[in-house]
Parts: structure tokens; C-alpha cells; sequence
């Protein structure tokens, strides 16, 4: 009792309290059958779920008390109308059954949905594998053990009238599918709700839900078989607005029709009121079933899609990336860091064909470190490696960004100066030379290991028949510098020939 009011106080179990008599009430109010006094469509059965998932056992007090409210009120009508003595607390202590009854048929409900979280981690109602989990464990099962035993309850007690086997069991069939269709109806509308996608779908989809209002009045004021046009929007609206508007929009065709259908109008109506219900149920079953594996399927679609396409580009990504780092390998010199021999003649290559077309200068340095042997026989050749890699940087911090540098091989390098004269890379090469004299410090175990350069400069005459020609006129350049005392540029005479060293 503690609890129940403790439950009572708090303003999210005031607002599911309201919900369950409200909606409870709807069902009562609209799909009761008149001689047998109980509802066929339990809407209540749905919101007492919801109450339990949402408060735990705090919702026990809620559901019962609801319930209580709901099952007094009509045994109340239904006593007073049939004149009984103490038709209050008769019905009062008669309310309190069906409330316990009801009460247990959430929580089992409500436990196999926690059940299903447990073992696949997320709610239900989110692939089309959650269904038939949901339909049979979550919506038929509580309904039918809970409603056979109400049943049969109401049938010792003489509550209700025995007539035949068949109508008895009929009764009972009409029982367990009218608490099975309201948690059918009510756990999706709660399930998107929880994942937020109720909010976001609600809006773009209202012009669908209007749609459905309007044909579903024209089924029952105009013509019944036009209630056929609500299975294309039905589809319009699980392919587009997925669970959460195939949720509101059962909900608005089911209430809307099963208002109807007690008022006997409309495309469910027959002469016997239990086969109007029960024609309502088939149909809400058949599409209900069809829409929310048709939803559940189109999310699914969807995240695929989605996921697939995030793969793709983290492929992409990566296979860019390997890409530029292949290339990266091609192109350089695993030592120095520097563009390697192949990457270079492919750009002087370029070079050339572009100075000829446009009538400008170009020139190469051939680059060799003097005594180089010296530096590995004294230092070994680790010492000669990090000599290499200093020469690069030093090299590299003088050159232009047109200009190109690579590594020939061994301790040569050479230098691709596109629209420059002999003159000017005669002075770019006394100004590499000057800067490895003053700049290029090699510090190995303790000692420090100077080196200067050797510079052969040539430029591209219009005679010559392509780079190797050029390259050897540097080469033969560079031994000049070398036979003229090291530490020097020299650059090759005009037309010299292009000999094999
Ligand atoms: P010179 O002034 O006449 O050029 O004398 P030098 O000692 O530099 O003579 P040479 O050019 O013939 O010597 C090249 C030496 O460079 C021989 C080889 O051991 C060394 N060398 C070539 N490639 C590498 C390398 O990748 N690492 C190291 N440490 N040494 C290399
Ligand atoms: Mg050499
Ligand atoms: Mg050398």
C-alpha cells in the first residue's frame, strides 16, 4: 500500500495511470460485448506492459489499481443494469480478480521482453528476427494463459452463462485475441517510442496519417470496401516511416474501426456482434503481421546499406592510402627519403620534352661526394649512411620547389634545374657545394665527420638526342671537378661529345 502511493505520487506513474484507464477505458467503452459484459479488445493489456517496463515492480500497485478502476466500473454498469443488491461492493470485490489476473499478464509479458534484452542484447522489434519472439512470447503467450484462466474463472462462477461447448470456447478465443491485440497494437507504438524514432517519424508521416483517417471514414460512411485503400498507405507508411509509423497507424485504423464495428457500421459489421470483432481481429492480425515484417525488414535494408557503405569508404580510405604509400616506395630512395633514379629520369624526361616545346633552358647537376670511401673505411658504413642522409637534408633545405633532387646510387646525386642557364646552375651548384662545406655535420660516436662535394653542371643543347647524353656530359664534367682538386663545380664544354666512361 506504502508502494502504491509512493507510485502514485510520482509524475510519470500519474501520466501511465491516466494512459492506462484512458486507452483501457477506450476498449471497454467501444469492443464490449453487451451479454457476455467483457472486452474484446484490451488496449489495457498493452499499457500494462509498458507500465511494468517502465517503473518495474513500482508499476505492480499501478496496473492492479487500473485494472481494479476499469473491471469495478463495468461490473458496476453491468450490475446496477441488471438490478443486483450491493452492486457496489460486489462489483469492487469482482474488479479486484480480473485486476490480479490482468497484473500477472504484465509482468509475464513484461519478463519476456527482458528476457529477449538479455540474450540478444537489444530490445525487440528491431530486426524481423525479433518477430515471431515478440508475437508469440511477448503478445499470445501472457494474453492466453492469463485469459484461460480468467475464463474459466468467470465460467465456475456461473459469471458467465454456459450455453454450448463451442460458444464457451468461442468466448474464450474472443478473450485471449482481444488481450493479444493490445499489446500487439500498444508495444510497438512503445518499442519507437524508446528508440526515439516515434518523435522523429511522428511529423513527416502525419499527411499518411490523415490519409488513413480520411479513407477509413470513407469506409464506413461512404462505402465499406474502400477500406481497401488503407493497405496501400499501410505499405506507403511501413516502407517509409518503418516501425514507428506502422505503429500509430494501426493504432489510428484499429480504433477508428473498431469504434466503428460497435456501432455495427463500416466494413467489419455482421449480425452477430462477435463475428464483427472477430472480422476486425482477422484483419488487424493479417496486416498488423504483414506491416511489421515489412518495417522491421525495410530498417533493416536500410542499415545494411548504411553499413556497407561506411565499409566501402573505410576501403576506399585505406586502399588511398596504400596507394600513396606504394607509390611513395616507388618514387623514393628507401635511405635518404629523397625521390630515387627511376622517379627522377621520368621527370627529366618530362623536363626535356617541355624545354623543347617552349624553346627554354634546363641544366643537371651530377653531384659526388669527395673521398667517400674514406668516410666508410674510417667510420664504417654506418657512419657513411647518416653522411648520406645529412647531405640530403643539407641539399634539400637549398633547393627551389621547381627544382628536382634525387639519388643517382651509391654517393652520387643529381640535381634537375628546369629554366636555368649553365651560368645560373653553376651558381646553384657553388651554392650546394658551400653549403655541405659549412653546413653538412655528421656527429658519430663522438667524432664529427666533414664532407665536401664534387659538382658536374651541364645543359641541354638542341643536338642532344636525349638525357643519357646529358648525363654524360655532366659525368665527364663532375671528373674534371674531381681532377681538378675536389671541392669544385665544373660544368662540361659546349657540344662536347657524349662518351661512354
Ligand atoms: P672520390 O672523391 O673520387 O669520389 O672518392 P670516393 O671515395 O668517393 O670514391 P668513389 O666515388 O668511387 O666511392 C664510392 C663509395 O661509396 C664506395 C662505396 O663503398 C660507397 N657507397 C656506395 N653506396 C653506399 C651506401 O649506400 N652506403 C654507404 N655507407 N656507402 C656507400
Ligand atoms: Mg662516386
Ligand atoms: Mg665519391
Amino acid at each position: 500500500m506504502k508502494q502504491a502511493l509512493i507510485s502514485l505520487t510520482n509524475t510519470k506513474a500519474i501520466v501511465l495511470l491516466l494512459l492506462y484507464l484512458g486507452i483501457g477505458l477506450l476498449g471497454i467503452q467501444f469492443a464490449t460485448l453487451p451479454q457476455e459484459n467483457f472486452a474484446v479488445i484490451g488496449f489495457a493489456s498493452g499499457c500494462g506492459l509498458v507500465i511494468i517496463l517502465e517503473l518495474g515492480k513500482r508499476g505492480i500497485p499501478l496496473v492492479l489499481s487500473g485494472s481494479a478502476i476499469l473491471n469495478t466500473h463495468t461490473y458496476y454498469h453491468f450490475l446496477t443494469h441488471s438490478n443486483t443488491r450491493y452492486a457496489l461492493p460486489l462489483s469492487l470485490i469482482l474488479g479486484l480478480i480480473p485486476a490480479a489476473i490482468d497484473c500477472w499478464q504484465s509482468v509475464m509479458a513484461a519478463r519476456a521482453w527482458q528476457t529477449f534484452i538479455k540474450k540478444n542484447h537489444h530490445p525487440p522489434l528491431q530486426t524481423p528476427g525479433d518477430l515471431p519472439y515478440f508475437w508469440k512470447q511477448i503478445c499470445f503467450m501472457p494474453a492466453a494463459i492469463s485469459m484461460m484462466l480468467w475464463h474459466a474463472l468467470l465460467t465456475f462462477s456461473s459469471t458467465i452463462p454456459y450455453t454450448s461447448l463451442l460458444s464457451n470456447l468461442q468466448q474464450m478465443i474472443l478473450l485471449i485475441i482481444g488481450d493479444t491485440a493490445g499489446i500487439f497494437i500498444i508495444a510497438p507504438i512503445y518499442a519507437s517510442w524508446k528508440s526515439g524514432e516515434l518523435e522523429n517519424k511522428f511529423r513527416p508521416a502525419l499527411p499518411y496519417f490523415t490519409a488513413l483517417l480520411f479513407i477509413v471514414a470513407l469506409g464506413i460512411l461512404v462505402h465499406n470496401y474502400l477500406m481497401m485503400l488503407v493497405l496501400p498507405v499501410l505499405l506507403l507508411i511501413a516502407i517509409h516511416f518503418r516501425l514507428a509509423g506502422t505503429s500509430v497507424a494501426l493504432f489510428i485504423v484499429f480504433t477508428l474501426s473498431m469504434m466503428s464495428t460497435a456501432y455495427q457500421t463500416g466494413p467489419f459489421t455482421h449480425a452477430n456482434q462477435i463475428i464483427s470483432f472477430i472480422n476486425l481481429q482477422l484483419f488487424l492480425f493479417s496486416v498488423g503481421l504483414t506491416l511489421h515484417y515489412l518495417a522491421l525488414l525495410q530498417e533493416l535494408l536500410s542499415h545494411s546499406k548504411i553499413r556497407l557503405e561506411f565499409e566501402v569508404a573505410i576501403r576506399t580510405e585505406a586502399l588511398a592510402a596504400a596507394n600513396l604509400r606504394l607509390e611513395e616506395l616507388v618514387t623514393t630512395d628507401e635511405l635518404t627519403g629523397v625521390t630515387n633514379r627511376r622517379e627522377w629520369q621520368r621527370r627529366c624526361d618530362e623536363a626535356i620534352t617541355y624545354a623543347r616545346r617552349y624553346q627554354q633552358p634546363l641544366s643537371i647537376l651530377l653531384i659526388d661526394i669527395d673521398h667517400f670511401k674514406n668516410v666508410n673505411d674510417h667510420h664504417g658504413h654506418l657512419a657513411g649512411d647518416l653522411t648520406l642522409k645529412e647531405l640530403c637534408r643539407v641539399c634539400s633545405a637549398e633547393l627551389r620547389a621547381t627544382d628536382s633532387f634525387a639519388r643517382w646510387g651509391g654517393e652520387e646525386f643529381v640535381l634537375l634545374l628546369p629554366g636555368t642557364t649553365q651560368t645560373e646552375a653553376m651558381q646553384a651548384g657553388n651554392k650546394l657545394r658551400l653549403a655541405v662545406e659549412e653546413l653538412a655535420r655528421i656527429r658519430f660516436e663522438d667524432k664529427e665527420i666533414r664532407i665536401t662535394i664534387s659538382i658536374g653542371v651541364a645543359m641541354l643543347e638542341d643536338s642532344d638526342p636525349g638525357l643519357d647524353c646529358l648525363l654524360n656530359r655532366a659525368d665527364q664534367a663532375m671528373y674534371a671537378a674531381k681532377a681538378a682538386g675536389r671541392n669544385q663545380v665544373q660544368c662540361a664544354p659546349h657540344n662536347a661529345s657524349c662518351v661512354e666512361l
